[in-house]
């Protein structure tokens, strides 16, 4: 009698276990439909009706034929990021949105709205989280207590800027379009390069989502490797480096990643970072009473910058239950900005914005279990 082991059975094809449409490239999209032995015109238009129009279900595509939207559902994982809860603050300029992942716990991504004034269009960015949890470990982040769970897809990390683009058509009309992508939400992106990369390449891609590569920013904590990586590739996105530290004594224990790259290499990789890019490198500097506050310490901060293309970017610390750290109070704030402004380095004091949801960064995941 011939009789199949359990394993020998085929696998039931779960919905998980289908490639997921969203986070594949026109490339992709391409080789798949091809593979169908459909024409390949038919992954522009999904890429459409996915980065343009923020259509997630197969039925919906109408220029489809009817075969390929059927072997669409059955054969691909269409499910788009459900958000939990999502929240409005700043008089409805600010949401935040939680996302349940069906096998690693829930992310955080943020719109924040700027209307436009006298001085700047309008822009509505959206800022993403690149992995659930961090392992870096930066004794002050929200993010960092919780350890890694996973890295997010490209799918993951694209699918919360689809999530608000449609939101905002809602919002404020058809025509209102996410502007700026910041992947400053949970997780070291560079610590998640491929998936990072190839969301930014959808982000990017005009057949894609269609966003300006200088419209995206990753921020880092200083994995020097990655940014001589990222400085080599062909689509100039910004950079943001958490430096937090103008010393490495200082910068081991803030930034723990600092122990393996220590400052001296950080600085060069973003010198090779601008010499290739020419970009200016926005360095984010999260203010905390009595650690990394004092004037000495603005002066150490402008010596070690000294030379390069740099922007100094004051984040009023957001405190995080069960962190030993605590804001710097404001009059010390702006004299830290000037000792650093004295040496001829632009600093700004970034604004609350999303502070009352506990949507600014490094808070992302502190309220909400
Ligand atoms: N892991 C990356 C990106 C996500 S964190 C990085 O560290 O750059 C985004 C920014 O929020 C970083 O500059 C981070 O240092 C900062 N941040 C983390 N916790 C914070 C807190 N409690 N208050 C203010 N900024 C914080
Ligand atoms: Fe990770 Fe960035 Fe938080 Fe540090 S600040 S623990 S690198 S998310």
């Amino acid at each position: 009698m011939n009789v199949l082991s359990l394993s020998q059975l085929p696998a039931r094809s779960t919905v998980a276990s289908r490639p997921a449409l969203v986070g594949l490239t026109t490339v992709d999209l391409r080789a798949l439909v091809e593979s169908w032995g459909e024409p390949g015109y038919r992954a522009d238009q999904i890429a459409r009706w996915l980065y343009q129009r923020f259509v997630f279900e197969p039925g919906e595509m109408r220029d489809l034929p009817l075969r390929l939207r059927e072997r669409l559902a059955a054969e691909t994982d269409v499910r788009p990021l459900e958000p939990v809860t999502e929240r409005a603050t700043d008089g409805g300029l600010t949401h935040k949105a939680l996302f349940r992942l069906p096998d690693a716990g829930q992310i955080e991504s943020v719109l924040m709205r700027y209307p436009a004034s006298d001085r700047s269009r309008a822009r509505r960015t959206v800022c993403v989280s690149s992995q659930v949890g961090c392992a870096v470990g930066c004794p002050f982040c929200a993010t960092g207590m919780l350890g890694l769970k996973r890295n997010l897809t490209a799918g993951e990390i694209v699918g919360q800027v689809l999530y608000f683009s449609r939101r905002l058509a809602e919002v404020e009309g058809e025509d209102a379009r996410v502007t700026n992508v910041v992947l400053m939400g949970e997780g070291e992106p560079l610590a998640n390069f491929r998936n990072v990369w190839q969301a930014v390449e959808i982000l990017n891609a005009a057949d894609a989502v269609g966003l300006g590569a200088r419209r995206v920013t990753i921020s880092t904590s200083g994995l020097a490797p990655r940014i001589r990586e990222l400085a080599a590739r062909p689509l100039q996105v910004g950079l943001a480096v958490s430096l937090h530290a103008p010393t490495d004594d200082l910068r081991d224990r803030l930034v723990p990643v600092n122990r393996k790259y220590k400052l001296a290499e950080l600085v060069d990789a973003c010198r090779e970072y601008v010499a290739k890019t020419h970009r200016r490198v926005s360095f984010e500097y999260a203010m905390m009473r009595d650690v990394n506050d004092s004037l000495a310490q603005a002066h150490q901060v402008a010596g070690l910058l000294d030379g390069l293309l740099a922007h100094v970017n004051l984040i009023p610390l957001n405190h995080v239950d069960g962190s030993p750290f605590e804001p710097t109070p404001w009059p010390r704030i702006r004299a830290f900005q000037r000792a650093i402004q004295e040496h001829g380095i632009s600093c700004t004091v970034r604004s609350e914005r999303g502070d009352e949801i506990s949507g600014a960064c490094g808070q992302l995941h502190a309220r909400i279990g």
